[in-house]
């Protein structure tokens, strides 16, 4: 098989609207970054001495309802995970991604409009070889009933399983083959959901302030109180599958295996991600201004 380059952005790309938990308006935009520097955020809001925060699973921070990176110098930014599903989707192995705001912006509570941004703006290849993490041996995380395994492959698929009350959701699983564009299509436009029951509670704890139908489905038991369709009978469970691909692009470098997810969420994710990094020896990418004096 052929040596895959690594790449980037060919230009930049801006994304604003509203952050999901924050409520606040919310900018990012996506720049080109030099071979090997990975992907990382600069928070232009920080007053700290350092605000680069590298795109790595050490540096999670926060798990509930989203995944939120901190670089321990005050630089904080949130919910990243479906921005990094994006750049997992289309391929983008090292960018700078500037943050005016708490967050990324939820657009429509999908990967999708991130996804459209960056394949029109489109690729560079790099002089550097594409690093993959080559799976050779069963390895899994597990809380519960939840669980994460990974075994050898070669390819990328992802088996997904969730089980909810609401039986608007109620069992749902399915099998992807990463390498494919329709697999990838399913999943970058599936829709961030969450249960009616859990509103007051999620807003109560300072959560989804920027929650709307317009970014996000609401379940109610057997009803949907959005007025628009499902945009794939499988919605639910293919977030599931999003959320889990832009958590494990937290490892800087795709995966070459077949995962097997029960339940998965971003706690565990990120302990699945943090024990893959182990395993292989995978280090916290630079994060000093090394990473923007390197030509790109
Ligand atoms: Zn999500």
């Amino acid at each position: 098989m052929d040596a895959v380059q690594q790449r980037t952005i060919k230009a930049p790309v801006e994304f604003a609207g509203v952050g999901l938990h924050s409520g606040a308006d919310c900018r990012v935009v996506v720049r080109a970054a030099a071979a090997n520097a990975g992907i990382f955020f600069r928070s232009m809001d920080s007053s700290g001495p350092n605000n680069l925060i590298a795109a790595s699973a050490d540096n999670v921070a926060l798990t509930d309802h989203g995944t939120s990176l901190s670089n321990g110098e005050g630089a904080r930014v949130s919910t990243v995970e479906h921005l990094m599903a994006a750049l997992a989707l289309v391929g983008i192995d090292n960018a700078a991604i500037d943050v005016f705001g708490p967050e990324t912006p939820i657009l429509d509570g999908s990967a999708a409009l991130f996804v459209r941004g960056l394949s029109d703006v489109g690729t560079r290849v790099q002089s550097a070889g594409r690093r993959e993490i080559v799976i050779d041996e069963v390895l899994s995380v597990c809380d519960g009933d939840r669980s994460i395994i990974v075994e050898p492959f070669d390819g990328f698929s992802l088996d997904v399983a969730i089980e909810f009350e609401d039986c608007l959701i109620g069992r749902q699983s399915l099998s992807l083959h990463l390498d494919q564009p329709c697999d990838k299509a399913r999943l970058a436009k599936s829709r961030t959901f969450c249960r009616l029951r859990e509103v007051e509670s999620l807003r109560g704890a300072g959560l989804i302030r920027g929650g709307s139908l317009e970014n996000s489905i609401v379940v109610d038991g057997d009803r949907l109180l959005n007025p628009d369709a499902l945009r794939d009978p499988e919605e639910f469970v293919l977030h599931k599958g999003l959320d889990l691909i832009g958590d494990l692009y937290l490892l800087g470098a795709p995966i070459r295996g077949s995962i097997r997810a029960a339940k998965p969420g971003h706690a565990l994710n990120t302990r699945f991600a943090l024990m893959l990094a182990r395993y292989y020896g995978i280090a916290l990418p630079a994060q000093d201004d090394s990473v923007l004096r390197a030509s790109a």
